[in-house]
Order: C-alpha cells, then structure tokens, then sequence
C-alpha cells in the first residue's frame, strides 16, 4: 500500500494542472481499491456548490456539469462534518441524494473522506461500489492518508487556476483571495514584479521579451557552452569512468541539440517567451513526461534533465544577470523575501512586499515595517510563476492578496488607501508634543532602526532616542565583515544623527534567520542554536573589532549605549564586558578619551526572565525583545507560517512575564524598555505603560500612532485595564478588552493600521 500512495501521491505531483491531477488520483484510486467508482468532488467557491470534478465509473457527461449545494447529500454531510462516511448501502442514508445524471443508483457501498487543507475542506473523495458492504478499515485508512497528502497539490492547482481567473469549474471568477499572515500594515494596490534565487527552474516566471532574434542567438550560445562543458567533461573523464558511463556525456550534447530540446525551446522563444522562461517551460514538460513513466531507469533520466537544463539556465543568468524591470507600484513578490532583495527596488517604485514563506516576525517583515511598506508574508499557496506582471491587491491589515481585482475591489481599496494618507496626515501635528497621558504621565517613546533610511524618518516622527540599532543590518548588505573602520563610520552617522539624544546599539545579532552570505551557520535548529552573542563570544576578534567601532564612533558625542542580545546566563554578560572593558583600556591606551558607554542586556529567553534580578544587577539597563521573548515563551517559531496563529504577545503567558520583568529590575533600580513589535501596537502600548516600562521603542512608522493613543488615555485606565487583562486566560479575551478600552477612548481607527498578533 505505501509503495502505491508514493506512485500516486509522485505522479499527481508532477500533474500539469489541475485536472490532469484528478483524473489521475480517481484512475490510479480506483484501481489499487478494485472499486467500481472512485470521483472527486471540489467545492466552487464561486458557485456555493460541490462540484463533480473527476470521475472514472459514474457517467463521464456527469462531471463538470453536476454539483451539490452546500450540505446537500453524502458529500456535503462528509464536508460538513470534515469526517469521512463509510455506508454499506448508501440510498438508505438520510442524507442520500440521488444525482440522475451520475447513474449512481446501481452503486450501494459508499465511502467518501474530506480533502482538507489548512483547516479548510477543499472537497470530497469519494469511492463507491455495487455490492452492499463497508469498505474495511485499510481501506478507509488507505483512502484518509492519501486524501491528506493530496490536499496540498490540489489547493495548489486550484490557486493556478485561480491566478488565471478561473474557479476550480471552470468559470470566470474577479477577487480570487489568497491568505497569508500580515507582515506590515497597509494596502496597496500594484503590479507584480517576481524576483527569484538563480538557477531554479521551478521558480522562473512567465516573461515576455521584444527582440526574438536576439533572445535566441543569446540562448544558443548558452546552449552551445554548456555542450562544450559536456565535451570538456567527456574527455576529462577517459580512463577513469567505464566507457559506457563516459557516454552519458554524448547523450547529453545530443539531448541539447538544435533537433531536440534545444530546438523546442527555440520555438517557444519565437512566441515570444524569454529565453529563461522557455527554458523553464519545455524542461519542466519532459521532466513531468520523465516522471510520470513506470520504467524506472527511465523516470530517473528525469533527473538528468533537471540537471542539464539547471545548467543551461545558470549561463542564461551568468551571461544576463536579471535585469528587473521595476514598475512605477511595484510590489515585490519571493519565495523566500530576503533584506536584500528588498532594498534593490528603488525606494519610490516600490508599494508592497510578499513572501510565501516567513512570517510577519521574520526579520524581512521587521525591516519592511521599518520602512513603512504594506507587507503579506507566508502566503504559502501562492502560484508564484503565475503572477510576474498581473495586477494585485495587497492588504497587509488582513494578510491577504487579491488577484483579478474587480471594479469595486479596486475602488474600495483606493479609499482605504486615501484614508490611511489622511489619518496620517492628521498624525503629524503631534510629532513635537510630548507623550504623555491625560493625567500628566510621561512615557518614552524611542525608535527602531537598521538602515540609516530608518534615522532620518525617526527624526522626522520625533522620536527621543533610539532603543534598538540593529547592527547586523548593515553586515546583511555588506559582501564581506565590514572592517573597523567602515563599521565606525555607519554607527557615526546614527549617534551624530541622534545626539545628544541615546543611541542604543546592539552587538551583531547573527543566526537564526539572520545568515551572512559571507559567514553560513549550519544549525539544525538554528533558533536554539549558535545565535546573537553566542556567535560574538566563540569569536572575539569579531565582538571586539564592533566595540572598538561603537566606542571610536561615540568619541565626543558620549550619547552611545552598548546592548548585549540572546543572553540566557551571566557568564555570558560577565564575558561579554570584558571583552567591552578591554577594547574601551585598548582605546584609551591609543590615547582616544572616550566616555565608557551604559550596558545592558535584552531579555529574549525565559532563562533571562527569571534572572532579570541577577542580570540588572550586573548592568546598566535592561530591556526586552518581546519578538524572541514570545518565540521562546510560546515554543512557536517567530518564522512558521504554519503556526503564526498561536504566536501573540497577549498571550497571558508573555504578559506575566513582562510584568515580572519590570518588577524584578525595579529592584535593582535600573531602567526598562521593551524594543519588540509589541511596543509598536497602540492597544499593547498602553498595557506596557502600565507595566511601568520606561521606554517604549518601536519602527518609525508607529510613533505616532502610538502618541496618539497614550495621549488618549490616563495612567490610571491603563491600570485599571492591565488589572483586568491579567486576570484573563486567553489572548483573544485580553486582545478584545484592549480594543475595547480603545474603542471608548476614541482612537479605535489606529488599531486597524497598526496591530500586531
Ligand atoms: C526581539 O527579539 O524582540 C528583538 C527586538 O530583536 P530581533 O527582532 O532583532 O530578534
Ligand atoms: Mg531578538
């Protein structure tokens, strides 16, 4: 049985579209149950309806033509239930609907099992035969396992079709929905731009080019070097592979020749195709003819395939290094969005961001709320090679895309988008008024930044200070460590910036999701392993090169302040200023007079939560990444789209430990300040105050939104409202009283521009 659901789950994997994949799932169903039916019912969106997609035993003049309404019948009562139903005579059900078209009456046992996808039942399998008896358990086994892993693939296939504008039926549908996790607040509407990694045929986009001629002379000279590379390997391989072996090269030439796939790709070129996506189209073609043949040696020329075709498209790329051509509302869509990527796209062409894979607490998301642009991330069934060029909606409220917007879409979203000019527009004149509460309570509000882009507009919101410079930023974007020297004059720019206000740097925080390009860190669980100052201790000459940087930066300014990341012990703060004490003695011995800068640490993992008293008292200061904090806390991967739902930072959990945090540092009288996203939520904000955290540091883009919200408000609400929130047991109960308490302080129209989980 295993052997047959890998064979069917393959084939159905490497299906052309959608209904290729079902009339293989019902034939090969079929026969491995030695049923006499086996049909697939999918649920029309569109239509409200089940619909009779594939079928090998019913009437084939049946499928595409009859469909059950919602709940109506056995395959809506499996549906319903998302269970599936096992009769040994099915017309004595209830709920058996007799569907004439079909010619189902000659058929009594009847099993069918729900396709779910993420929660949602897609549609229906069913299999059906003559003689009265339950199908047995292996059966029903059989059929559920097979089921679950084609739900994938099927929702896959019905998203292509979607892009295309088509519901799985067929018909013309406008505002196909597809839904992923907000990522950064805002709308925009825009034309897709596709960016993706070199030399993967899965992930070229259809791209159209002008000059035919010349995309083919340029694609056969990059035919003509890869068959030279073939004969090079050829003869570097006499004596010492079997001869047989050697003239696996030959066939490879030969497979590239003008005659064969060399010749289809051309002509796919002369409609017009560039020369990558030709490439992509016709080899994925005969990879999915390979793959779909029973010989075995011969499926595994597939491979072969792949491969050759994988190096073709490395010198497509090599010789023309992909020139995206940036339109005006650009929204930048990946499969894995990555912070370089994102600042290639001139500042003004770009509108949005999507990503199917991350979440919106991968630090691409973090970056692109920094930068103030509505981003959609994990939007897994996304049909990327699909969507270069088409038109899309992007509301980073909801976490959705819309594809072949309508009218009214279109209209009621560029509303949302003038509205949210306007609020704000009206949020500006608070830019020079202090935080503080109805009741005279002040609170400090301080910025996140990476880039010196994030300075500027800090600056520009009226930010006090800066609680967060992510120094690893700059190291993303740079092709090597940068040196001592360059890394001095990047923190230069950000304390000359701020001061005399505080610049708060953070030592490198690498791994994680945070890789060097130039520094890979192989970790099987990269974020419980060698991560942030873990990394700068194993590597000194790293840690005190930073140092040495921050400290010469500072020189004369004397507004900078050292943070130390992912500590979980206090060897690792007692190391840590160490090593800070000898770069700042080095200093003053080369006759530099610096002030020695305030140190504190961020409490990120719960081991640093219950030390906090022992931490503060070794520093300066502390402050808390709720991003990792809730990460840790919750055991829910700050990365995974999959389970993105049960990451929130009202978790009552988080807020305790919050509370607790403040409490313990309160103590040793040292200050507190938070520098997660949470700080940057209105409605978590005025929680926070009321914790009694010092400072509040957040992306420019929500400073005002959240001075605006405090200033609303008086201390004593906010207590009154924490008093009560921590009395909850569940986020959703806690997020609803803080919308509410916002509700009545009239400020609610923030909330939908600014929440986070
Ligand atoms: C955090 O974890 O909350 C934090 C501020 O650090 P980062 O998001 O960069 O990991
Ligand atoms: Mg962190």
């Amino acid at each position: 049985m295993l052997e047959e659901l890998r064979s069917i789950v393959q084939k159905v994997n490497a299906a052309k579209d959608l209904n290729s994949s079902l009339q293989i799932i019902v034939h090969r169903v079929r026969e491995t149950l030695s049923t006499q039916v086996c049909s697939i019912y999918l649920l029309d969106n569109d239509i409200n309806a089940h619909v009779l997609m594939a079928s090998e035993g019913l009437n084939k003049a049946a499928v595409g033509h009859v469909s059950l309404e919602i709940g109506e019948g056995l395959v809506g009562l499996v549906a319903k239930y998302a269970e599936p139903i096992n009769l040994q005579d099915a017309s004595l059900h209830p709920s058996y609907y007799y569907l004439k078209e079909t010619g189902e009456e000659n058929f009594h046992a009847f099993l069918g099992v729900p396709i779910i996808h993420h929660r949602k039942v897609l549609g229906v399998l069913v299999v059906q035969h003559e003689e009265k008896r339950r199908f047995d358990e292996g059966e029903e086994a059989f059929l559920i396992t097979l089921s679950a892993q084609l739900a994938g693939v099927i929702s896959h296939a019905e998203a292509t079709g979607a892009i295309a504008g088509l519901s799985p039926a067929g018909h013309k549908i406008s505002d196909a929905i597809f839904t992923g996790i907000s990522g950064s607040s805002g709308v925009a509407i825009g034309q897709a731009v596709v960016v993706f990694p070199y030399a993967n045929l899965e992930q070229i986009p259809e791209r159209k080019v002008e000059n035919i001629e010349k995309e083919i002379e340029f694609f056969n000279n990059c035919l003509n070097a890869v068959q030279e590379d073939m004969r090079g390997l050829h003869s570097q391989l006499a004596g010492q592979v079997a001869e047989e072996e050697r003239q696996l090269f030959d066939v490879y030439v030969r497979m590239l020749n003008d005659d064969a796939l060399g010749n289809e790709v051309v002509e796919r070129i002369k409609q017009g195709f560039g020369a990558q996506s030709a490439l992509a189209h016709v080899a994925k073609e005969h990879i999915h003819t390979f793959e779909m043949m029973d010989d075995d040696y011969l499926r595994e020329r597939s491979v072969d395939i792949r491969d050759l075709c994988g190096r073709v498209l490395f010198y497509l790329q090599e010789k023309e290094p992909v020139v995206v051509d940036y339109k005006d509302n650009t929204i930048l869509v990946s499969d894995d969005l990555t912070p370089t990527m994102l600042v290639e796209v001139p500042k003004e062409k770009l509108t949005g961001l999507v990503s199917i894979k991350g979440s919106g607490n991968s630090h691409v998301a973090i970056l692109a709320r920094t930068m103030g642009v509505p981003t959609v991330m994990g939007v897994v069934d996304l049909p990327l090679n699909q969507l270069d060029g088409r038109e899309i909606v992007l509301d980073g409220y909801k976490g959705i895309i819309i594809s072949n917007p309508s009218e009214q879409v279109l209209s009621r979203y560029s509303d949302t988008i003038k509205e949210q000019d306007e609020l704000i527009e009206g949020l500006e004149d608070l830019k020079d008024l202090p935080c503080e509460t109805e009741d005279d309570y002040r609170v400090h509000l301080w910025v996140n930044t990476g880039l010196m882009s994030d300075v500027m507009n800090s600056l520009d919101q009226g930010a006090e200070g800066i609680g967060l410079f992510r120094t690893e930023v700059p190291f993303l974007l740079s092709e090597r460590f940068p040196s001592e020297q360059e890394q001095a004059d990047i923190y230069r720019e950000q304390l000359e910036a701020f001061a005399p206000n505080v610049v708060t740097m953070r030592t490198l925080d690498v791994g994680g999701d945070k890789d060097l390009p130039y520094f890979p860190i192989e970790d099987e669980n990269p974020f419980l392993g060698w991560r942030g100052i873990r990394v700068t201790l194993d590597h000194p000459e790293i840690f005190m090169a930073q140092i040495r940087a921050m400290l010469r930066a500072s020189m004369g300014l004397e507004n900078l302040q050292i943070m130390l990341p992912m500590i979980s012990n206090v060897n690792e703060v007692n190391s840590a200023a160490k090593l800070i004490k000898r770069a700042y003695h080095e200093l003053s011995q080369e006759g530099l007079k610096i002030k020695f800068p305030p140190i504190g640490v961020m409490i990120e993992v719960p081991a640093a939560v219950y030390q906090t008293r022992a931490l503060a008292k070794l520093v300066d200061f502390v402050s808390v990444g709720s991003n990792d904090l809730t990460q840790y806390l919750l055991a829910v991967d700050r990365n995974n789209s999959r389970v993105a739902n049960l990451y929130s930072s009202f978790h009552p959990s988080v807020l305790s430990a919050l509370q607790y945090v403040v409490s313990q540092a309160r103590l040793e009288n040292k200050p507190v300040s938070i520098c997660g996203e949470m700080a940057g939520d209105p409605g978590a904000a005025v929680l926070l105050m009321a914790m009694g955290f010092d400072v509040l540091s957040m992306n420019a883009s929500a400073l005002l939104k959240v001075k605006s919200v405090i200033r609303s408000v008086s201390l004593k609400s906010a207590k009154d409202l924490l008093n009560q929130v921590l009395d909850m047991d569940d986020a959703q109960s806690i997020k609803n009283a803080v919308d509410l308490e916002l509700y009545n302080a009239g400020v609610d129209r923030l909330l939908r521009s600014s929440r986070i989980n």
